[in-house]
């Protein structure tokens, strides 16, 4: 068996669930989209069954895998793909769901449901992807109060600079979304990760963190005052071969790594088939059966390279860490030139363990 293996630490997930909930004015909603960022969205939501509001997914696909695995706990169609003839799976399964668009709107009050719905109304306060604009929010929000296919409405918005310190965009949003929802009675829904970690003026019932969960930061900064976010996944393999070589030799496709001096490589059986990033360059930390090294060379399908001069105990068997507790995936993104979010999601093909 390939000895690629991404491990899931639950009793992490569920620590740092705590740490995002106090991070919270109210109430948090788990996202677990995207397969919980790559972590198993089943797992990681009965992990947090007793922890938990909520759950918020992308789409009905992802709600449906959850209730089928017995999850009651709410759970919201996060980013507001649905069609209309899905209102009455919607309804049946209990499901929350954003309404962004008229013609959503239009399915809410034509339809006969079996039971009214709980909307969240999403305000486009800048992030410009989807939602309804400040000046027609209010329309909107009155007739959803009034369509009696509806039982509650929760108003929300997203902000699209919130790990961007000094940047004013997001209290700009804020300040829009506010003054766009003056006088409304009901609960309001603002604030992903960044949001929560640094903006902590800003909050609302129901907070909406991800990455968090899952133990990457995603604003370097200094610490929130809760206490550390433990990483989730680790994601390792083993060394299957070991080459020493001369200076002037090569490793790997295209000669990207040229050995200045007489170098041990450790070859890992694992690579970007299974979701470790092809962009990371030589110098990508790795750690070598808990000790720091690097990526040497160009990350191939199945194998990568690493560098083993100076680990003398190091060979053949050992455990290779990509990232997890000695490496942070921050770092890896980093080197990349991509975030977290993406290698997590990334991730397949491994076998998943789970702690
Ligand atoms: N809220 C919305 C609307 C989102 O789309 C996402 C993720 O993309 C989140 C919250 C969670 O974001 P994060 O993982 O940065 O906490």
């Amino acid at each position: 068996m390939r000895p690629a293996r991404a491990l899931i630490n639950l009793p992490a997930l569920r620590h740092n669930y705590q740490l995002a909930r106090q991070l919270c004015a109210d109430k948090a909603l788990a996202v677990v989209k995207a397969d919980a960022y790559g972590h198993g969205a089943v797992a990681c939501a009965q992990a947090l069954h007793d922890l938990a509001d909520g759950y918020a997914v992308a789409c009905l696909e992802e709600a449906l895998q959850l209730r089928a695995a017995g999850i009651t706990l709410p759970i919201l169609l996060l980013e507001g793909f649905f069609a209309a003839d899905e209102l009455e799976q919607i309804v049946e399964h209990n499901l929350w769901c954003v309404v962004h668009a008229d013609w959503q709107l239009d399915a809410i009050e034509r339809q006969s449901l079996a039971r009214p719905l709980t909307v969240w109304l999403k305000m486009d306060s800048g992030m410009h992807r989807v939602g309804f604009f400040p000046g027609e929010y209010r329309a909107v929000w009155q007739r959803l109060q009034a369509c009696e296919n509806v039982a509650a409405v929760v108003l929300m918005t997203h902000f699209a600079r919130a790990d961007e310190l000094q940047s004013s965009a997001t209290r700009e949003q804020y300040q829009l979304f506010s003054a766009a929802t003056a006088g409304m009675q009901n609960l309001i829904s603002v604030g992903n990760s960044p949001a929560l970690l640094a903006w902590p003026e800003i909050r609302s019932d129901w907070s909406r963190p991800g990455i968090i969960l899952y133990g990457s930061q995603p604003v370097a900064m200094a610490n929130p005052g809760v206490g550390e976010f433990q990483p989730v996944m680790t994601l390792q393999s083993k060394i299957i071969a070991v080459r020493e070589l001369p200076a002037g030799e090569a490793v790997g496709y295209g000669a990207q790594f040229i050995a200045q001096q007489p170098v041990r490589v450790g070859i890992v059986a694992i690579g970007y088939a299974d979701g470790y990033p092809r962009h990371a360059p030589t110098g990508t930390p790795v750690a070598v059966d808990g000790q720091l090294s690097q990526l040497l060379g160009r990350v191939s399908m199945d194998m990568l390279a690493v560098d083993l001069t100076g680990l003398v105990e190091a060979g053949v068997g050992s455990t290779v860490e990509l990232w997890g507790s000695t490496v942070s995936i921050d770092q890896v993104a980093a080197c990349a030139g991509t975030i977290s979010y993406e290698l997590l999601c990334n991730v397949k093909r491994v076998r998943y363990e789970y702690l």
